[in-house]
């Protein structure tokens, strides 16, 4: 399995503290010996496929820095799914981008990561249709507004604040169809000690098991997920199950 990564993803630009570059660290701990391999920045080009013109300039003018390396996320999630079609693969990026619509973003996001690398698949050809799974514990807006009303992709959030509703859900969703294509938005703040109380760090490699049942070309982005000491542990746990 190839981890798409960036030194750039430790700076610490300006962003919730929460959202920190040990985040990063304490993963990357974890998934010692897994192959790194770095991503190119998005272009304004390839960013315009799924963002406004105007929303782009304004994050590049509001902090050059920060839209360097939201740019650098967004290209390391296109890596990732491209990657995904031979196998599967993980974005250990930051900052996360389920929150970034087409022309704002809140929650720590700034480019919309799954939306892009889904748009880019799709647009050469590589898929005819996508499933995008969201275990983040926070709705993920802003993937909603940008692909919610693309025929060719299903997006599911999982809504239920119960571990066995949860897992219920996602054993449903994923039983339901078939798809070229499953990329996973990787929230590990569900986690039992994170903000949701909800999943157990088996829990994600028992979800990253039945992505992997449901779809030999799959992914996952690194959305949200904060409690620092299991941060790690709990995203080797998924990538195990996928893999
Ligand atoms: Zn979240």
């Amino acid at each position: 399995m190839n981890v798409v990564y960036h030194p750039r993803f430790l700076e610490d630009y300006p962003t919730a503290s929460c959202e920190c570059p040990d985040r990063i660290v304490n993963i990357l701990e974890a998934l010692e010996g897994y192959a790194l391999v770095a991503p190119e920045a998005a272009s304004d080009a390839q960013l315009s496929m799924i963002h406004g013109g105007t929303y782009i300039e304004t994050v590049k003018k509001e902090c050059p820095d920060t839209y360097a390396v939201a740019a650098l996320a967004a290209g390391g999630a296109a890596k990732t799914a491209l990657l995904s079609l031979e196998e599967p693969a993980f974005g250990l990026i930051r900052p996360p981008g389920h929150h970034a619509s087409r022309n704002s973003a809140w929650g720590f996001c700034f480019f919309n990561n799954m939306a892009l690398s889904l748009t880019m698949l799709k647009e050469q050809g590589l898929i005819r249709n996508a499933l995008v799974l969201d275990i983040d514990l926070h709705f993920g807006d802003g993937t909603v507004d940008i692909l919610g009303s693309e025929p060719w992709v299903s997006i599911f959030n999982t809504r239920a604040h119960e571990r066995t509703h949860y897992m219920d859900d996602v054993r449903k969703v994923l039983r339901e169809h078939e798809y070229d294509v499953i990329g996973v938005s990787t929230g590990f703040d569900t986690y039992v000690r994170d903000w949701g109380g909800i999943l157990t760090t088996e829990d994600y490699f028992i979800i990253g098991s039945l992505v992997k049942k449901s779809s030999e070309k799959r992914f996952a982005l690194l959305e949200g997920g904060y409690y620092l000491p299991d941060l790690g542990k709990n995203v080797l746990s998924f990538l195990k199950g996928l893999y």
